[in-house]
């Protein structure tokens, strides 16, 4: 075991403050103590006080405050860290150490699993049934079952399979936070002349730290930092931005698959059900087309029709694009289909997680901050006037963050310049795969300009901000929260 090791400058353990709050055991303790805590108050006042009427606190905690702000911002910025907090991952860590300790079966070790819950198992039913999940009692009921899938494979399988392969964001954590500015490795020099490697052993996932920095990739890292409290030989330091994805790693599938399937069923989705939907027009796009005539064949009344064929839609033109632009550039640079969709794949990384912050920002000033404060005061029944909202959708300042989606197409242009060097081929070929791999991130740039010139060109529409009859019943402020 390391006692001493001097640090680098970029060493986020060097910093004060920084290196107070992601280095002190005790800080950390008492954060996880305190998120657990939170957790079960806001399932068990989900429980007390079902409806939206009486409880908007667990609706809170678990869409305004846990989704946008400790799992986006952070995941785009210092990385996976609320893996480090998250109340499943620290129940798992005891629950493991006496539990069966069984191999994960191979139909539940890949990571795609964990995605395919989140985008079926939350994201599907979200659009067919837009209150599944916003009422206190459903919230509840869902973290309930949750936290009970997560018990069982904590308890029957060993180095917390169920964070490798079962949790919904997951794959999506390990994925994302790759575009973040930081890293987790070991000072080389240090851990040459190591014989005990205490870090791999402090490491309840089985991962050995030290090899982090060759491989340039930190697999299922969660960031939960037992292993820098077992050795100071091990480092966390700031780097540039998605410095990862600038290297050659080991490709994970599923993370290039959660790239994909997340930005089609929320960025997407979402600018075509909620943002276009909006414009005066909106009856005349395809999906709402689509949408209408599922519910005149259907007619299963409170289902909202246009979110399912926006989401097929997005799905559609999502997974069409990439296949085929990936198809193009494999021909172009002659070679292999898949090396190339994997490898160039994860060029697609920032388009969720920066162009989303864009929402998440926006969303802080007109609702969350509010929202969240109200919340608060309701669930621990502090008696004070209502917090007010920092900003009206109507001011135009607000404009600002719909640059992070530019930020977000320029990043990932970059990466993807980057990693098609990783081919051998000549300038134009290059040149020609680029255009072609890129359709994914031309078409998200030319759907963000297309809302922009939609708003100007035919105004917004009069009405509700959607045209469906289910979600004309839902306030703008319910749909917002999710995003
Ligand atoms: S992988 Fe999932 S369950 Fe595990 S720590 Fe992260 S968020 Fe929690
Ligand atoms: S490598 Fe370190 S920080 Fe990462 S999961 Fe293992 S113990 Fe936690």
């Amino acid at each position: 075991m390391v006692d001493y090791q001097k640090r680098d400058k970029n060493d986020i353990f060097n910093i004060p403050v920084l290196g107070f709050l992601f280095k002190n055991q005790t800080f950390i303790m008492t954060l996880r103590v305190g998120v657990l805590a939170l957790f079960i108050y806001a399932i068990v006042f989900g429980i007390m006080y079902p409806t939206k009427e009486e409880n908007i606190f667990t609706t809170v905690v678990f869409w305004s405050l846990f989704w946008p702000f400790f799992v986006v911002v952070t995941l785009s910025t210092f990385g996976r860290v609320f893996c480090g907090i998250c109340p499943h991952g620290f129940m798992g860590k005891y629950i493991t150490k006496f539990g069966l300790k069984k191999k994960m079966p191979k139909v539940f070790a890949n990571p795609i699993v964990g995605v395919l819950l989140l985008v079926i198992g939350f994201w599907l039913v979200y659009y067919i049934y837009p209150q599944a999940y916003k009422t206190p009692i459903a919230a509840a009921i869902f973290f309930i079952i949750l936290t009970a899938i997560s018990i069982v494979f904590f308890y029957i399988y060993k180095d917390m399979g169920y964070c490798k392969s079962i949790c919904p964001i997951g794959t999506m954590m390990g994925g994302f936070g790759k575009v973040s500015f930081t890293t987790l490795g070991t000072y080389e020099e240090t851990c040459k002349s190591c014989t005990t490697f205490e870090c791999a052993d402090a490491c309840s996932y089985n991962l050995k730290p030290f090899t982090f920095d060759k491989r340039a990739n930190m697999v299922d890292c969660t960031l939960c930092m037992d292993c820098s409290d077992a050795c100071e030989a091990v480092s966390f330091k700031l780097v540039k931005p998605s410095h990862s994805l600038f290297k050659k790693f080991q490709i994970q599938k599923a993370e290039v698959w959660a790239f994909i399937l997340i930005t089609a069923a929320i960025s997407i989705t979402m600018s075509f059900h909620h943002a276009l939907g909006r414009v005066a027009i909106a009856d005349e796009y395809i999906w709402s087309k689509f949408g209408m005539f599922l519910q005149e064949k259907i007619a299963i009344i409170g289902l909202d029709y246009i979110g399912i064929s926006a989401l097929f839609f997005a799905m559609l033109i999502t997974i069409s694009l990439v296949y085929s632009g990936m198809y193009v550039a494999s021909k172009v640079l002659n070679e292999d289909f898949k090396k190339v969709f994997y490898t160039l794949g994860y060029a697609f990384a920032p388009i969720f997680i920066i162009g989303g912050l864009s929402h998440t920002y926006e969303f802080f000033f007109v609702h969350h901050y509010s929202d969240i404060a109200n919340g608060f005061m309701q669930g621990f029944f502090i008696d004070a006037d209502k917090v007010q909202a920092l900003a009206s959708r109507k001011d135009g300042w607000l404009k600002i963050f719909t640059l992070l989606n530019y930020i977000a197409v320029i990043w990932a242009f970059i990466i993807m310049a980057k990693r098609i060097n990783f081919f051998t081929a000549s300038k134009v070929a290059k040149s020609v795969a680029f255009v072609f791999a890129s359709s994914l991130i031309i078409f998200y740039l030319f759907l963000n300009a297309y809302k922009v010139y939609a708003f100007k060109t035919y105004g917004a529409k009069k009405s509700a901000h959607n045209h469906s009859p289910a979600a004309k019943k839902h306030t703008s402020n319910e749909v917002k929260h999710i995003r």
